[in-house]
């Protein structure tokens, strides 16, 4: 029995037995959804994925295909909550001799002692990789205040001045009105 079955987790378990005989083309949803690992998005529900799973000679797997689903990401910069689509190609090789110190995008470790393949744990994985790095709302999105919380992109507050990197405040004095400047700094941190 897979370890996952025995302790009740969501798997998408396949028979080596049925590997044998030939690739299986498998279409469903993916059983994730909330708690699913990742900090700055959350699947609005659970991904459905369409993959081919073929066993080589030589006793690895193969899995190729694509995840889509929906992802509520939040916006780094000012933490505003958007849905958008999310469509992962995968293509990752589960292997006998990688052990988990070894796993790595696109490579796992294939138990086989068991007489049954759980794809799950690697499909998460690469999900994961697939999401961006830094989600934002939009490239300029100017971000929170940092001293007040107020939305930078809906008004500018008083306490603005405060917070400019002093480096700035004295070219702003020289210059006058800065602003490129000052928008070209908050981009490069
Ligand atoms: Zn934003
Ligand atoms: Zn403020």
């Amino acid at each position: 029995m897979n370890p996952a079955m025995d302790k009740g987790l969501p798997a998408i378990l396949i028979t080596r037995a049925r590997l044998a005989e030939g690739a299986v083309d498998w279409t469903g949803t993916l059983p994730l959804h909330e708690d699913w690992g990742a900090g700055d998005a959350e699947l609005a529900d659970p991904p459905r994925g369409t993959f081919r799973v073929d066993e080589s000679r030589n006793g690895s797997i193969r899995v190729t295909g694509q995840v889509t689903g929906t992802v509520v990401a939040r916006c780094r910069r000012c933490l505003r909550a958007d849905t958008r689509d999310l469509q992962v190609a995968v293509d990752f090789r589960l292997e006998p001799s990688v052990d988990a110190w070894d796993e790595a995008p696109g490579l796992y470790t294939l138990d086989d002692q068991l007489d049954t393949v759980d794809l799950l744990p690697a499909l998460r994985e690469e999900l994961l990789l697939g999401l961006p790095e830094f989600p934002v709302c939009r490239p300029d999105c100017r971000g929170l205040c940092d001293v007040c919380g107020m939305d930078q992109n809906e008004g500018v507050c008083n306490c603005k001045t405060q917070t400019m990197d002093p480096r700035w405040e004295s070219l702003r004095q020289i210059a006058g009105s800065p602003k490129a400047d000052e928008d070209q700094n908050q981009e490069g941190q």
